[in-house]
């Protein structure tokens, strides 16, 4: 079956909740993907730095399909033999008290928000149900009602009220904001932030801001809770984008690349104080902490250790963004980024946008999506070689060089 059929019967039979790129996957490998023609691909998506580790890592895809045939899921009315294992390993590596797993990064989310709550009105004391929590413009935290509330994309909100109340919202990147706003209200129980903005267009916030942010959540009393879904794991050239400044938030939440890519894994970590307030019977999950999610993620986090990739990002990334800035375009007006986690901004030429500069790169073996019309992230999977990335950028070179 050729291209054409495949996306037909999609656009037929699923939903139009997305608008893909025109070409059909059938196999990934490390940095590379294939179409079903059997083209080949540098994959500069990673599935939004879910595949950190390369597709299809066989380290993590043996320990899936070990775990698979042995035991796939007990619930959490059972203990399970690998959870514990999965639970001291993660809580260790990123140094916390405690985890709690579930599956996706919208329900680590909305986990984060519901210990928030719970810590402000059993710990902080907070009267019932006055409890508020800052976000930020620009953010994305994933799909649910409670977490589109709290958007300001019209796109991921409109239609979808009534809201869930409980919100404010500021500037991103904006110290002052922030402290004025914890200033004037006494309810606040967190601030919810992405330390870099991924689907906002990968927005690099000023050196300072995030240790500012830790600061000022200690002085009021506040939990600072950390969205690492996108830029945990690797992906901007230190373990966790906090590490950047060295901040350690109160609670983070982790998914995408947790598992590689290869499995539906989120986690919420935070010390007893916070993680303690929930108790059994007030939140949970069929599937989070289950033995092939829990064996995965060890995986997961062994291949970031022992292939380095932090440091990867990191080497890479600063190649990245100078043969990027090199390039001479007129299309291109900004590149920015930290680690392998970059995006370009793109100011559209006769008629042409970034849409068709990533139709024009997928023709080249490069595949990349824009974000916002006139944004392309570039994130390829953090076992790219240096060789690799020259070929994927010299592409990347004569797709600008074709709108000239
Ligand atoms: N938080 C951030 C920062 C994200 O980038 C995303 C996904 N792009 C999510 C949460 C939601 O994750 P999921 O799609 O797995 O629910």
């Amino acid at each position: 079956m050729k291209t054409q059929k495949f996306i037909e019967r999609e656009e037929r039979y699923g939903a139009h909740n997305y608008h893909p790129l025109p070409v059909v996957l059938d196999k990934g490998e490390g940095p590379y993907v294939w179409d079903v023609e059997g083209k080949r691909y540098y994959d500069f998506l990673s599935a939004y730095s879910a595949v950190n580790q390369g597709h299809c890592h066989p380290k993590i895809v043996k320990a899936m399909t070990k775990q698979a045939k042995k035991l796939t899921l007990t619930s959490r009315a059972f203990y399970n033999s690998v959870l514990g294992e999965f639970e001291e390993y993660v809580t260790r590596y990123f140094g916390y008290d405690k985890v709690l797993p579930m599956n996706t990064g919208a329900e680590g989310v909305e986990t984060a928000l519901k210990l928030a709550r719970k810590w402000a009105y059993n710990v902080k004391g907070t009267a019932e149900d006055e409890a508020v929590i800052v976000t930020c413009e620009g953010n994305f935290h994933g799909r649910t009602i409670t977490v589109v509330s709290f958007s300001t994309d019209p796109d991921a909100r409109k239609g979808y009220g009534p809201y869930t109340p409980g919100f404010v919202t500021i500037p991103y990147n904006d110290p002052d904001a922030l402290e004025k706003t914890l200033e004037d209200n006494k309810n606040i129980a967190a601030f919810l932030v992405e330390p870099i903005q991924g689907e906002a267009g990968v927005n690099v916030p000023d050196d300072g801001y995030l240790k500012k942010v830790r600061d000022l959540c200690s002085k009021h009393n506040v939990l600072f809770i950390a969205d690492e879904v996108q830029t945990g794991i690797a992906r901007t050239g230190k373990l966790l984008a906090c590490h950047h400044e060295e901040v350690r938030p109160d609670i983070l939440i982790l998914g995408k690349a947790l598992s590689g890519g290869v499995y539906p894994v989120s986690a919420v970590l935070a010390d007893n104080e916070i993680m303690l307030t929930i108790k059994p019977g007030e939140h949970g999950s069929t599937f989070g902490g289950n033995p092939i999610a829990a064996r995965v993620a060890i995986a997961a986090l062994e291949v970031v250790k022992e292939e380095k990739l932090a440091e990867r990002a990191e080497k890479l990334g600063k190649i990245f963004r100078k043969e990027f800035s090199s390039i001479p375009s007129e299309m291109i007006v900004k590149v920015r980024g930290k680690g392998l986690l970059n995006a370009v901004v793109i100011r559209p030429k006769g008629g042409k946008t970034a849409w068709d500069v990533c139709v024009a790169m997928k023709e080249n073996g490069v595949l990349a999506k824009p974000t916002h019309g006139h944004i392309i992230r570039f994130a390829p999977p953090l076992v790219i070689k240096e060789k690799e990335l020259r070929d994927a950028m010299e592409r990347i070179k004569g797709t600008f060089k074709q709108f000239e």
